[in-house]
This record gives structure tokens, C-alpha cells and sequence, in this order.
């Protein structure tokens, strides 16, 4: 059995028993994490707040040889976000960001890159809570930059010619981008210069800069930027079959029991 401590932010919680937990965390060393912490739904528990959603904690946990699901043994709060969960529109706002790693990440592969990623644009929600949409688009666009299925932005999928600043890109149903010259189908969208500039401008900046720069654009463009994340997505998930944890609601009772005997 082996000891590990990474630094992790709490994605979601589960009951389970009368008095334990399933915690899914994303951790830095070791990417997405289930483990059950246990005793923490009594009054009086070791983990405190710790296990509250996008809590940044210090996890310490055991892992057994093959077995996906963790005991965790301790936690210490690096940074508790517990003001942003009372306001519900930015509690969907976070629940989204951790549905999304769930969906993408595979368990326990390390992504430094994604952890940092995720960290920071927490952190940028709890800094400036209004800018919750652009901080979810900035998201979106480095989730799928990460996982590999970000388009290039910068250059055409057919000729492979830079993009010039102010000229005409589409996006077709495979959600390359492509230039006027390569043709567009009826079924092409075409950007708008706002919106190729912002998604450019996510791989630039950090999530709070990058929502600084959106405050002044207009709705069209957030819509637009929001659609265009949301196809891509859908179309990443929908050809990748969800992904299910490898154990059943069995194996979890029964895991509990025997941590408890
Ligand atoms: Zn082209």
C-alpha cells in the first residue's frame, strides 16, 4: 500500500453509507483521484471543511496495488473557495468545470499542465465572480487544448497558411478551421474577427487578463465564443463513449465495509 500527498482540488463529493464519502478530486501529481474518506459526514471529523467542492487541499491518501478506488486519510486546506458556493449561479458555473475534467481526464494520470490550468481559473472566479462566463469559455478552449482537440487557430487545416489578422476563417463540421480560398461549404460557420481574436487570445493570457479583455466585447461575441466551445465539446463527447468508473455501487459499499472492519 502506498502513501500519497499531492496538493488536489476537490471536483465533487458523494454519500456513501451512513457516514462516509466518495471524493473526487483533481490532484497535481496524480491527476483525477476517487477515494472515500471516511467518518466525514459525522459531526465531528477529521476532514473539517477540506472535502467541500473546490477546496484546495494537501490530500494525503493510500492506494492499493490495482485498486482505482483510494482511502484517504488526511487533508489540510491550502485555500477554502466556500464563499463562491453560496452564490448558485457561480456554484453551476464550477459544477460545469468539474463535470467537464471528469469527462475528459483519464484517473490517476498526471497533468500538471491541466491542474494549473483548472487552479487558476478558479482562482480567477473567486477573484472577480462576475467574470464567471469568460473564465468558463477561457476553460473550455485550454480543456480541449490540453486533451488534443483544440483546432490550430492559427493556421488553415487545408493549405496550412497563416491566418492573417483580419481575414475571413470558417469552421466546418469537423471543426478544423479553414480559409475563404479553401472553400466553405453551406454548412460552414463563419467566425467573426472578435471571436478567431478571442480564441486566439486565450492561448496568450491568463483566465483573469483574458476576462479583462472580454468585458468590453459585445454579447454576440460571448454567445458566439459560447456556441462554438459548446460544438466542440458536444462533438468530443459525443464520439468518445462516457467515461464510467470501473467499479459498481457493490464494490463500493463493499470496499467501505472492509475499510470500516
Ligand atoms: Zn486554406
Amino acid at each position: 500500500m502506498a502513501l500519497f500527498e499531492p496538493e488536489a482540488l476537490v471536483l465533487r463529493t458523494y454519500n456513501l453509507a451512513e457516514a462516509d464519502k466518495i471524493v473526487v478530486c483533481l490532484s497535481r501529481a496524480a491527476g483525477l483521484v476517487r477515494g472515500v474518506a471516511k467518518g466525514c459526514r459525522r459531526l465531528k471529523n477529521r476532514f473539517g471543511a477540506a472535502l467541500e467542492p473546490f477546496t484546495l487541499i494537501n490530500l494525503t491518501y493510500y492506494q492499493k496495488e490495482n485498486q482505482e478506488l483510494v482511502s484517504v486519510r488526511q487533508t489540510e486546506i491550502l485555500r477554502s473557495n466556500f464563499k463562491l458556493l453560496s452564490e448558485p449561479v457561480t456554484l453551476s458555473g464550477l459544477a460545469h468545470i468539474g463535470d467537464l475534467v471528469v469527462e475528459f481526464s483519464p484517473p490517476y494520470q498526471a497533468n500538471d499542465n491541466l491542474f494549473r490550468m483548472v487552479k487558476a481559473c478558479i482562482e480567477a472566479i473567486s477573484l472577480s465572480p462576475s467574470d464567471l462566463q469568460s473564465v468558463l469559455r477561457y476553460f473550455e478552449v485550454w480543456l480541449l487544448r490540453l486533451e488534443g482537440f483544440l483546432p490550430d487557430l492559427s493556421r488553415c487545416a487545408e493549405c496550412h497558411r497563416l491566418f492573417a489578422e483580419t481575414e475571413a476563417v470558417f469552421v466546418g463540421t469537423a471543426s478544423t478551421l479553414r480559409c475563404q480560398s479553401c472553400g466553405s461549404n453551406d454548412q460552414d460557420q463563419r467566425l467573426s474577427r472578435s471571436v478567431h481574436y478571442q480564441l486566439r487570445a486565450t492561448l496568450k493570457l491568463a483566465p483573469g487578463p483574458f476576462a479583462e479583455g472580454l468585458r468590453n466585447a459585445s454579447s454576440r461575441t460571448h454567445r458566439d465564443l459560447a456556441n462554438l466551445t459548446q460544438r466542440w465539446i458536444t462533438r468530443v463527447l459525443e464520439r468518445q463513449p462516457r467515461k464510467r468508473p470501473s467499479y459498481s455501487v457493490g464494490a463500493l459499499e463493499g470496499n467501505a465495509q472492509n475499510a470500516r472492519a
